[in-house]
């Protein structure tokens, strides 16, 4: 598997952004020349096509998604991702209980 090349659009601004993806000894590099991506950050797009999300990217080659997913496979790129999303649910979760906790104190106060 050679490297792996995709363009996404900026969310934010008519800017392109290119990814690009292979194999190393200790199992992949995928870099974005975005600013998060820039710093070294877990940007958005990179884990968009981990997860197959491609609604940023342009001329989507499918077969380029899933040999990116082969690639991260064994690595602990994937076990992040599931981390974070696991985490997000939390988030979203206690979110919403804070909320119902606030509204109820808010009842309560009112005598
Ligand atoms: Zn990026």
């Amino acid at each position: 598997m050679s490297n792996l090349l995709f363009s996404v659009r900026s969310s934010s601004s008519d800017e392109v952004y290119t990814l690009e993806a292979y194999r190393t000894g200790k199992g992949m590099r995928f870099s974005c020349t975005c600013p998060a991506g820039q710093v070294g950050s877990s940007c958005k797009h990179r884990m968009a096509l981990l997860v197959g999300d491609v609604s940023s990217a342009i001329d989507v080659d499918e077969a380029a998604v899933a040999d990116l997913r082969t690639m991260a496979e064994g690595s602990p790129i994937l076990t992040a991702i599931e981390e974070i999303a696991a985490a997000e649910h939390e988030v979203e979760r206690a979110k919403k209980a804070l909320n119902g906790a606030k509204k109820r104190l808010g009842k309560a106060m009112m005598g």
